[in-house]
């Protein structure tokens, strides 16, 4: 793995621990590991001392409600079920604390949540419907915004900008802007290629970008360790090194087997996002498709170097490539840039994939070809059969709930899903017609063929699907 850094930081590395292991595929290993150490990312390198943790399970203990996953989705349900509910949950977390996708995320907080624009919304299930969702996701993102003001997590509100990075990308920017303001009443505008450049960076690729006011940028292990702050101090116990290796349920009771003992639990709410193992439970097996994302951020950037990038904002940005690049300049002045590239866990410390990063920096900001990577990771995002995650009960005879499935949208969504998952696993869900959204009705569906055919039988070909994907959109975006 490349990870250079020549500025150490202050290190939320463990002491001691067993190593990072930057091969770990979800659809190849059973569980994440056992107490392995954070991937070297900038946000572990910066996020100053983790809290404190009730360390590994070391005996068999009933609980009323265990979580599993230590993320940005298990500890903002463990918050909300403990401060608007009254249960204490017991979280356990195969690793260290929020040490999947929530310490190497972009950090970017949009106002969405799944891949889907909402002209995708409106195409699949009517401007009804796209409505409520709307609101619910927005509701989502305000508390988050609200959070990020609470929780010491750099935030920057500065909104979104979506570059068209060709010209033919315009008129589908256009589009959406004009429906984000006609249909659902945003003050989303267009900004040519010269008021990019003038007010935010000299991007050289942009055509012209969709600017959203509602955005936040976050450090988001600081963030997501401020979750677990709260939470602990609402008497909520985070086991670290205690992955769930065996699930069985006796007359109801979950048998959650960790290394150290059987967690006994009424309730479990899986938080597992892209990191859900193939064998944890039946009724995730092949509903997730874990992808991975890389991401570098460089040695911070010179006077003469912020001059002639023009960067005047954090706000931060997306490109229209199918296969995204997300990126902004960060406080401090590194640039983080990340995008899709690998496909297995084996290939992932390939090179080509870095030089993916490097050469997009090169083509983006010209002055800033070769500048020096300090910090190289991925993380594996939890995406969908559909697009659109899903916070649920799966099935009404087993007190298994689940939010997954946020397909690179969860910076923000997490916090709101965890709140939705919590409402659920406390019962106070009944009548409530939000629980009617798509999101919150049905199971997470398998993979399945253009939309049409769905079946756990397309699972084993996913992989070899995205390949080819992967060199359709290359062509379709470059070419
Ligand atoms: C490189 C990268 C960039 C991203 N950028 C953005 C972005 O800019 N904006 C955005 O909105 N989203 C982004 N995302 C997605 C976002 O980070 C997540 O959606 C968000 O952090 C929510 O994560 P989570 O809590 O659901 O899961 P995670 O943070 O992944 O937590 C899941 C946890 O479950 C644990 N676990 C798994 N199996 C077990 C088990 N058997 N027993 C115990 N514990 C287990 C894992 O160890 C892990 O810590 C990005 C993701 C990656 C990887």
């Amino acid at each position: 793995m490349t990870m250079t850094s020549t500025a150490p930081l202050t290190a939320a590395q463990p002491a001691a621990g067993k190593p990072y292991d930057p091969r770990y595929d979800p659809l190849v290993a059973p569980d994440p590991g056992t107490g392995r150490a954070y991937a070297p990312s900038y946000w572990v390198a910066s996020a100053g001392t983790p809290p404190e943790d009730d360390g590994p399970v070391l005996r068999d203990i009933d609980v009323d409600v265990a979580i599993i996953g230590s993320g940005s989705t298990g500890m903002a349900a463990a918050l909300y079920l403990a401060q608007e509910h009254g249960i204490q949950a017991t979280v356990l977390e195969a690793n260290q604390a929020s040490w999947g996708c929530s310490s190497r995320s972009g950090g970017q907080g949009q106002n969405a949540s799944g891949r889907l624009k909402r002209s995708q919304w409106i195409e699949r299930w009517g401007p009804d419907v796209a409505k409520r969702l709307d609101a619910e996701i927005r509701r989502g993102f305000e508390n988050f915004r609200q959070l990020t003001t609470q929780i010491d997590c750099d935030a920057h509100d500065g909104g979104h900008l979506y570059l068209a990075h060709r010209p033919e990308k315009l008129a589908g920017l256009e589009a959406e802007a004009r429906l984000m303001r006609e249909q659902f009443g945003y003050r989303t505008r267009m900004l040519s290629a010269e008021e990019v450049r003038r007010d935010y960076c000299d991007e050289r690729e942009t055509a012209g970008a969709m600017f959203e006011p509602e955005g936040v940028g976050i450090h988001p292990l600081k963030f997501t360790f401020g979750l677990m702050r709260k939470a602990r101090a609402l008497g909520v116990k985070v086991h670290t090194a205690s992955p769930v290796q065996g699930w069985h349920t006796v007359e109801g009771v979950h048998h959650l087997r960790t290394p150290g003992g059987t967690v006994r639990a009424r309730r479990v709410a899986v938080c597992t996002g892209g990191y859900t193992g193939q064998a944890l439970n039946p009724l995730l097996k092949n509903r997730v498709m874990p992808i991975l994302s890389n991401s570098v951020v460089t040695r911070p950037l010179t006077e003469a170097e912020l001059r002639a990038t023009n960067f005047k904002s954090l706000t931060f940005l997306t490109d229209t490539r199918t296969l995204r690049f997300y990126y902004r300049l960060l406080k401090g002045n590194r640039l983080q840039l990340g995008s899709r590239s690998s496909v297995s866990g084996a290939d992932a410390e390939d090179p080509a994939h870095l030089k993916l990063l490097t050469d997009a920096i090169a083509r983006k900001f010209p002055p800033l070809a070769g500048i020096r990577i300090d910090y190289s990771w991925w993380g594996w995002v939890d995406v969908s059969h559909d697009m659109m995650p899903r916070i649920t009960q799966p099935d009404a005879a087993k007190k298994i709930w689940y939010a997954v499935g946020y397909g690179g949208n969860g910076v923000s969504f997490s916090t709101w899903a965890g709140k939705r998952l919590a409402e659920r696993l406390a019962g106070k869900d009944g009548g409530h017609e939000v629980f009617e959204l798509p999101i919150y009705r049905s199971p997470l569906p398998f993979p399945n063929v253009l939309g049409l055919v769905e079946s756990p039988a397309f699972a084993p070909f996913r992989r070899l699907g995205q390949r080819v994907l992967y060199k359709w959109y290359w062509l379709r975006d470059e070419k």
